[in-house]
C-alpha cells in the first residue's frame, strides 16, 4: 500500500481502539492517533531499500522491537523536560497503540504481491495473503474509506464529551 493509505489506516485504527475498546478519552486518543499512529504506520518503511521491502522492520519481531527505542526516547524527553517518570501504564498504552499501527502497516503489506518477512529471522519465507499490486487503487482507496468511516464514528461519538471539557 502506499504511505498515505499506511497512515490514514494507522490513524484510523488507533482512534477507535483507544477510545471503544480502551475508553480513553476523546482528546487522549486523538493525541495517540497522531502521534503513535502515524508513526507505528511509518516506521516498517524508515529503511526501505529501492523497490525491497527490509525483511526485520516487515516480520512480527521488528513489530515487537522497533518502536521500544522510540518509546524509550519519548519517556528520556518527558523526564528532561517535567522531571518526572511518564506513568509504566501509560507508557505501556503508547507502545500498543505503536504496534498495532506498525501491525496494520504489515497486515496492508502482506496483500501485496511483495509479501512480508512474518518469521524473520527464524524463516525467510515472504508471506502473501493477496497478490495486489502495492499502489492498486481499489485496495488503498478500501483502506482509507474504512479509516475514514472509522475517524467519523468516533468523533461524531465522542464530539460531546469534548464539548463537556471545561476549557471556558
Ligand atoms: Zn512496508
Amino acid at each position: 500500500m502506499k504511505w498515505v493509505s499506511h497512515v490514514v489506516s494507522g490513524v484510523g485504527a488507533v482512534l477507535a481502539v483507544s477510545y471503544f475498546i480502551f475508553h480513553e478519552p476523546l482528546y487522549t486518543s486523538l493525541i495517540l492517533a497522531s502521534t503513535a499512529g502515524v508513526l507505528g504506520s511509518l516506521l516498517p518503511d524508515i529503511h526501505h531499500p529501492p523497490m525491497k521491502r527490509n525483511a526485520f522492520l516487515h516480520s512480527l519481531i521488528g513489530a515487537v522491537l522497533t518502536p521500544i527505542p522510540f518509546v524509550m526516547v519519548f519517556c528520556f524527553a518527558y523526564y528532561t523536560i517535567y522531571d518526572k517518570m511518564v506513568p509504566i501504564e501509560q507508557v505501556y498504552l503508547i507502545y500498543k497503540m505503536i504496534v498495532l499501527a506498525y501491525l496494520l502497516h504489515l497486515f496492508g503489506d502482506s496483500l501485496s504481491a511483495g509479501g512480508i518477512y512474518l518469521c524473520y529471522p527464524f524463516k525467510r519465507k515472504k508471506t502473501a495473503l493477496a497478490h495486489i499490486a502495492y499502489d492498486d487503487p481499489y485496495l488503498n482507496y478500501s483502506f482509507i474509506a474504512v479509516s475514514v468511516l472509522l475517524i467519523l464514528v468516533t468523533l461524531a461519538i465522542g464530539s460531546k464529551e469534548l464539548l463537556e471539557l471545561p476549557f471556558k
